[in-house]
């Protein structure tokens, strides 16, 4: 049995984690700072076609474009 969490687990974890940091956020600046870490941690993805950024827990965008493959979720 391994204790590695699962990819679906990961993702969760990692969408906790930015909600709890964008949630403490007070300022416009913070927030685009957190995002984009987030987005260079890879616990936030963004779609190419719109250049909308969404929680690894949601699999596709409104536009219909797919979460990257290589993404826990
Ligand atoms: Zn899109």
């Amino acid at each position: 049995m391994s204790t590695l969490p699962t990819l679906d687990e990961e993702a969760q974890n990692r969408t906790a984690a930015v909600i709890a940091l964008l949630a403490e956020c007070v300022t416009t600046n913070e927030r685009s700072a957190v995002t984009r870490v987030a987005l260079r941690a890879e616990f936030l993805w963004r779609c190419h076609g719109c250049k909308e950024n969404h929680y690894l827990s949601s699999d596709t965008c409104t536009c219909g474009a797919k979460r990257p493959a290589h993404l826990p979720g």
